[in-house]
């Protein structure tokens, strides 16, 4: 029997809908040392981190700032996790 199966992929809960999606649908929310809440496009800045899938309902302003307060014990500044899509280009 296989101790690791070759296409497992890492997952993650979003703290709105609390459903588990491969960690790389994820957008990745983090709380710095210093105590603020930051977008973390990378997946790798240091500090206390929570997941939010890309459910648009998951992305409303309200409900994910109210995930992240939940998660995190801190309440993420006016558009710091800037869930709007930036609109393609339509030139
Ligand atoms: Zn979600």
């Amino acid at each position: 029997m296989p101790k690791r199966r070759p296409d497992h992929v890492p997952a993650r809960t979003c703290a709105v809908c609390r459903q588990s999606r491969p960690k790389r649908e994820m957008t990745r929310i983090v709380r710095v040392a210093v105590g603020t809440i930051h977008r973390d496009d990378t997946g790798r800045m240091p500090g206390r981190g929570t997941y939010i899938c890309t459910d648009p309902a998951c992305r409303d302003s309200e409900r994910s700032a109210a995930a992240v307060k939940r998660a995190l014990g801190a309440e993420p500044a006016p558009g710091s996790l800037e869930f709007e899509e930036v609109p393609h280009a339509t030139t």
